[in-house]
């Protein structure tokens, strides 16, 4: 199997849109986040939204919870750089409000909104504004019918909640629909989702709630919506982290990129782990490197190596690369050396390079760059390195002739 060309079989869904966005129905897998301003605030709102739009995120939740946010809402929306959907619960006319307010769509949780009146008299705007509801089951806050019918939040509940709400929508023909079944269990979300599948083709966007902060929440999260994603389920998705959302935002995106279901936006860094072997401190190298590279619009890998040694042999893939040697950075670009930097010119080399492969290509930068002379500076510092450490990079002779003096006392 050629894993370059893998690609997930997804699960065929209808498709509805979201402002211009399309989710479902063979589009691309939409990132989605939430604001944590007060939706009054319309500066601090769209601050955020901004900010969001750079980290990848493509469709915005803000809550609407009070008049002064659908009010908010009538401003944000025009001047939003993403789809706004307005997040509804217990009070069924800041849905109304929010319609008015102009938002591309709405999300209800059918465990506080529970009246059939309401639910239809929503649904009826929506139908005739031609605006889309995501359903979002909560297990948490389910219908209390439903945690006695099936003794608490199971999958079976869940679902069953969902297709109660989706039964009111079919009363009033009103069919722009998504759906989420979400959880802070990944177990009970995966089942949930993986159940919600078999019986449903709406576009299903995928979650696992109140995750927490990371990394525990970054895992949880990733976890319980990469599973699903693997299996051809899932047509929009959203990490729920106690964090900053653009946090959020951004690990949505490298979940997608990383899966191949979006292409590359941003550098894809890849770093070794560090050893015994490593000539320079790998953590503070990649992280001054992301710093550096931030949003920057650069679809490329760039990989961070502790030597020279192994370096740019173990990274040959990446589009960029830079390993340590004797004080010095050597630059490879699909493994071949391109040059050689001085230390704490390290990062700033690495982003030179990336943004004229950008520009000009990799034939380009082997072109302009001497590679005879940096093979050779590159093949002059493996040398001293392995001559210094051999075989045994950890110098473990050494530390076990020190650990039987210390244990001998
Ligand atoms: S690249 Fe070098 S320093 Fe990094 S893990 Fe491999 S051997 Fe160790």
């Amino acid at each position: 199997m050629d894993v370059t060309e893998w690609k997930t079989e997804r699960r065929p869904t209808r498709q509805i849109t979201v402002g211009k966005v399309p989710v479902g129905g063979g589009a691309p897998v939409t990132v989605q986040s939430m604001t944590i301003t007060k939706t009054a605030d319309v500066e601090g709102t769209l601050q955020q939204i901004y900010a969001l739009a750079a980290a990848g995120c493509d469709i915005v939740r803000c809550t609407c919870n009070e008049s002064e946010a659908a009010e908010g809402l009538a401003q944000i929306v025009p001047r939003s750089p993403i789809p706004v959907i307005a997040d509804i619960h217990h009070q069924y006319r800041m849905a109304l409000a929010a319609m008015e307010a102009g938002v591309h769509g709405l999300r209800l949780n059918p465990g506080n909104i529970r009246k059939p009146d309401h639910i239809k008299a929503v649904a009826s705007e929506a139908r005739d504004r031609d605006l889309p509801i995501r359903i979002g089951v909560n297990a948490g806050s389910l219908d209390p019918s439903l945690y006695e019918k099936y003794g608490g939040a199971t999958p079976e509940a869940m679902v069953e909640s969902a297709l109660r709400e989706i039964a009111y929508f079919d009363e009033v023909g009103f069919d722009l629909i998504k759906i989420s079944v979400k959880a802070s269990s990944v177990p009970l979300m995966v089942e949930a989702y993986r159940q919600l599948a078999e019986v449903t083709d709406h576009p299903l966007h995928l979650g696992v709630t109140e995750a927490g902060p990371p990394p525990a929440g970054l895992v949880k999260a990733t976890a319980g919506i990469a599973t699903l994603l693997m299996e051809g389920i899932g047509d929009t998705i959203r990490y729920s982290l106690t964090a900053d959302p653009v946090e959020e935002a951004r690990a949505g995106r490298q979940l997608l990129e990383a899966l191949g279901l979006r292409e590359r936006k941003n550098v894809d860094l890849i770093a070794c782990p560090s050893c015994g072997r490593a000539e320079v401190d790998v953590i503070d190298v990649a992280n001054r490197a992301m710093d550096a590279f931030g949003e920057r619009k650069l679809p490329l890998q760039v990989a961070v190596m502790g030597c020279v040694v192994n370096g740019p042999g173990e990274a040959r893939e990446a589009d960029l690369g830079i390993a340590a040697g004797n004080k010095r950075g050597h630059l490879f670009v699909k493994g071949r050396n391109i040059a050689v930097v001085p230390e704490d010119e390290m990062v700033d080399a690495l982003v030179e390079w990336a943004e004229f492969i950008n520009e000009h290509g990799i034939e380009a930068a082997i072109e302009r760059a001497d590679t005879a002379r940096a093979e050779r500076e590159a093949a002059k510092d493996r040398s001293a390195l392995l001559a210094a450490q051999g075989d045994d990079a950890n110098q473990s002779a050494e530390k076990i002739v020190e650990i039987r003096k210390t244990v001998s006392g």
